[in-house]
């Protein structure tokens, strides 16, 4: 059994709230949201970080983002912003690594830093 808490709900081994799943990714709920939609879209492959990423994982980084921008629009978000985010690494703030993009939005977000 994995020890990565993505690939574990991508198998089903751990509860979530499932938003989507295709052939390539899955998207659920944060289970700590930091804004009214908080939602994590994640390759079904195990990629521990964007440092892993190759030239030949370029479809698939395309493919969270514009799986995440039909999310937002799904969320009525798509007028009013939202943001995306990928953290990498400890200064990053990554905490689970199994490469995630945050889709973020419904209340006005501050600035980064
Ligand atoms: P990051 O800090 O970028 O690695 O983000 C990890 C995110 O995963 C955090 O926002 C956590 O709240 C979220 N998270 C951790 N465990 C779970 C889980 N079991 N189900 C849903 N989200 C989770
Ligand atoms: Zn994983």
């Amino acid at each position: 059994m994995s020890d990565c808490v993505f690939c574990r709900i991508r198998d089903g081994q751990i509860p979530a709230k499932i938003v989507l799943r295709d052939d390539r990714c899955i998207a659920f709920e944060d289970i700590n949201p930091q804004a009214p939609v908080h939602v994590l879209f994640v390759p079904l492959q195990h990629i521990p970080s964007n440092n892993a990423l190759t030239p030949e994982d370029r479809e698939l980084v395309g493919h969270l983002a514009v799986t995440a921008s039909r999310v937002a629009a799904e969320r009525g978000i798509a007028e009013s912003g939202y943001r995306l985010v990928m953290n990498n690494g400890k200064d990053g703030g990554q905490h689970v690594f199994h490469l995630h993009l945050h889709l973020l939005g419904g209340r006005p977000l501050r600035v980064m830093g």
